[in-house]
Order: structure tokens, then sequence, then C-alpha cells
């Protein structure tokens, strides 16, 4: 334990992707850890996730990135497919494709981030926290279970949706903003005559719907995704989950090939994700006393159409931790320190592509032929930029690329490994 943090508790709710990385880098900085998890266990489910740019070096600084490589899912690439199950592009992993390396499941992931905390962090499953007290040098939370207990600091993960964002922040100090489009994943059992299966399958569909499969780590299952826009919200994501499979069948009619698997792999399914899609826009991602701190989705949620929330989360608890443990006797400093380092990387990551996601969501046959067109056309732009040398040139001048930020080093406020209580 350092002098600094002197083994100072911090209090952590949500037990995802950014809960458990800020434990994990607070536990090598001699803090103690607890983290709070609505869920029974370790949320399962979610689809394939990829962590390249900074969330990759922070991967590698955690000494995870071996153990990530050997959970990939085995998307060997993507294909844009159409409705009669024929691949119009193919675009293998390497090239200009969405795969990559580090493809893994959310679940995999989250899995992963508990088992590498498990030891040193206490964590609490269902339960969650109802009343936050923010005074002098500590912070009074209340839980749903009807317990109280103090701590130094607490940190907020819970994701998009936080109800705990609220206790913090104002109404007028954050922001949901709707992308105008609904997201759901669910697994369904693979399909053995799928001869694209190890693809990351894109099924474009009129009435401005898009459909993908995934393949999934043990090849028993098929991952979903399917998206499809709508101006405002119908409130489909508040609905229970068998009200939402009923809502969804009628977006899969019209699918082709496709529509009676899927329709009965929805039917069947037990780990549905539907959501409205959009971004958290937030002035501040702590209180105003400086001990409650937000990361992750619930504080700047990109959505998945950005394809960086995972990284985003990585790295926005490495650079909170660091911060916290670098500002020990002055948490306010340590969190306004993180809002600063982190707001030109979020701000890049939060501006999508122009159009996005309407775009390559088209209402016609014609508009799907045109979306074909583009993709072909851009990748081929893409490859000769690659080849030309250009690129390499060009990140020479320019600096790191979006979706990178120059990482501080916090190495020094290291006191163990937290894993075996070695220094790393
Ligand atoms: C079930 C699930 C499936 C997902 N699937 C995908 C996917 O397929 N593709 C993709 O790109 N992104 C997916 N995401 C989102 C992705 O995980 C995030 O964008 C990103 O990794 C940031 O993670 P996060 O830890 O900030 O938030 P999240 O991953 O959203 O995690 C929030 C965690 O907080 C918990 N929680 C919520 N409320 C409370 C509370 N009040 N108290 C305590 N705990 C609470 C949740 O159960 C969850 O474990 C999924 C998220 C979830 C929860």
């Amino acid at each position: 334990m350092t002098a600094s943090t002197n083994g100072r508790n911090v209090l952590i709710s949500g037990g995802s992707i950014a809960g458990p990385s800020v434990a994990f880098w607070l536990n090598r900085y001699g803090f103690r850890t607890t983290l709070v998890e609505r869920w029974h266990e370790v949320r399962p489910g979610g689809q394939n996730v990829d962590i390249e740019g900074s969330g990759r070096t922070v991967l590698r600084k955690m000494k995870l990135e071996s153990e990530v490589l050997a959970l990939h899912t085995k998307e060997t690439g993507s294909n844009w497919m159409t409705i009669d199950g024929q691949s119009r592009l193919h675009l293998p992993m390497g090239d200009i494709s969405p795969t990559n390396e580090t493809e893994i499941q959310r679940g995999d992931l989250a899995k992963l981030l508990y088992d590498k905390t498990k030891a040193q962090t206490e964590w609490i499953f269902g339960d969650q926290i109802v009343g936050i007290d923010e005074r002098g040098e500590g912070v009074e939370v209340e839980f749903q279970s009807g317990k109280k207990k103090e701590f130094y600091a607490v940190v907020l993960a819970d994701g998009v949706g936080s109800r705990t964002r609220k206790l913090v922040l104002g109404p007028d100090e954050y922001q949901f903003r709707p992308l105008g489009c609904y997201i759901a994943y669910w697994g369904m059992p693979r399909d053995a005559s799928d001869q694209f299966y190890d693809k990351w399958q894109i099924v474009p569909l009129p009435n401005r719907r898009i459909l993908s499969t995934r393949p999934e780590r043990t090849k028993q299952f098929t991952n979903t995704f399917f998206s499809f826009i709508e101006p405002t919200s119908l409130g489909l994501e508040k609905l229970p989950k068998a009200e939402q499979i009923e809502k969804l069948k009628p977006y899969l009619r019209g699918s082709g090939k496709y529509e009676a698997t899927f329709i009965k792999g929805l039917e069947n399914s037990n780990d549905l994700y539907l959501d409205y899609a959009g971004q958290i826009h937030a002035k501040r991602w702590h209180s105003t006393g400086g001990r409650v701190a937000l990361v992750g989705d619930a504080a700047y949620c990109a959505t998945p159409f950005s394809g960086m929330g995972t990284p985003l989360s990585l790295v926005g608890a490495y650079i909170l931790a660091g911060e916290m443990a670098r500002h020990a006797g002055d948490p306010k400093k340590g969190l306004e320190d993180y809002q600063r380092i982190m707001t030109p990387y979020v701000k890049s990551i939060q501006t999508l592509g122009p159009g996005i996601p309407r775009i390559v969501h088209p209402q016609t046959w014609l508009g799907i032929e045109t979306l074909y067109w583009l993709v072909r056309t851009m990748v081929g732009i893409g490859r000769l930029w690659k080849r030309s040398g250009l690129e390499w040139l060009f990140s020479k001048i320019s600096g790191p690329p979006e979706d990178e930020i120059v990482l501080p080093d916090y190495t020094a406020l290291e006191i163990g490994s937290g894993q075996d209580g070695k220094k790393p």
C-alpha cells in the first residue's frame, strides 16, 4: 500500500467492462475496491466487440492481450450478402475489413475481467446504489438492500441506461441523444448448412433494416445483430422480453432466406438485448464535490455504430484510475484531470461518420444497390491508400489516428500486479 492511496476504499457500480477495469487498476495503485453489480452474476451475453487502437495498448498494459486473443471468435472476415444468401463482397481479416485480431464476445471479456479482479475486489451481486451523499472526506452510499456504508470515492460504470447518473448530475447536465435507430442482439443455435458461418454476414434489407450474423466462439451458436431506423422511440426498449420478441417479428418479415430461421431463433432466444441507440453527452463526468466519477457508457456512450465502446471504456478506466491515484490527496483534481485528458478522444469517437446510421439503412432496393457500390468504392480507395504508403506518411505527419490517445504513464504509482501482489 502506498502512503498516497493508503488503502482508501472505492465503490464501483457496474460489473461489465468499465467497472472491473477501474477496479483492476485501482487495486494496482493500492486502493481497496468493492464492486456492486445489479445482475445476479457477471452478466453474460452481448456479441462481438473488438479492442483496437489505444484500447489494445491498455490491454497490453494490463497484460491481458494474449488472453483476449485466445478468446477470439474465429471470425475470418466480413461478407456483404443478398437476402437469398449470395455474397456480394468479401473482405478478409487484415484487409479493409471491420473484422480484426481482437474480436471477442462482450460476455467473455466481462468474465475475464471478473477473474482478474475477484481476488482483490469485493464483488456484490444483486444489489445497487439508491442514494449517494457526498460529505466532507467521504461519500455515504445507500444500497437497495438497505445497507449504508461510507467510501472514499464512488465510480459509476453502470452503462448507457445508468440509474445512478441522476444521483450526481442534474437533468440539464447530461443528455441522451438518440440516433433514431433500434439495435437488437440475440443468440441462436448454429445452422449447420451456413457456409459463411465464420464471416460477419451483413444483409441490408429494404425499409431501413440491417440483419447481420457473426460466429460464436464455441461454434454452437450464431450471434445476431439487427438494427432498424425508427425516427422516434416506440418504447420497445421498456417492454418485457416476451413482448419485445413479438414486436420485433414483423420487422424481420421480407428477409428472404433468413426470415424463417431468424424468427424462430428470436422466438427461442433467452438473451435478447433491445435498445433504442443513443449517445450520452455530459457536461461533467464527476460530481461537484469531486468524489463521484462516471466512466464508460454511463459517462460518454458512443453506441455500437462507433465500433469503439469497449476500447473507450478500457481507456477511460485506465485514465480515471491513474488520475485518482496521482491525486489521491485531492480527488476532485484527479477527476477534473481525467475529464480534461479524455475529452478530445471521447469527442472524436462520438463523432460518427456523416449520415450514420441512416445512410447504411437504405429505404429501397435501389438504395441497397447504391450501398453495395459505395462500400466497394470505399474499400477500393482504402486499399489504394494503404498500398501507396500514403497512409504511413499521413500518420507520421498528422499524429495518432482518431481511435488513439497519448496514454499517460502511471507505472510509478503501481504497488502490485493486482493479481499476485508482486511488482509487475
Ligand atoms: C448485456 C449487454 C450486451 C451488450 N452487447 C453489446 C454488443 O453486442 N456489442 C457492443 O458493441 N456493445 C454491447 N454492449 C455494450 C458494451 O458492453 C459497452 O458499450 C461498452 O463495453 C462499455 O461498457 P460499460 O461497462 O461502460 O457498460 P455496459 O457494458 O453497458 O455495462 C453496465 C453494467 O452495469 C450493470 N448495471 C446497470 N445498472 C446498474 C445499477 N444500477 N447498479 C449496478 N450495476 C448496474 C449492468 O448489468 C452491466 O453489467 C452490451 C452491454 C450489455 C450490458
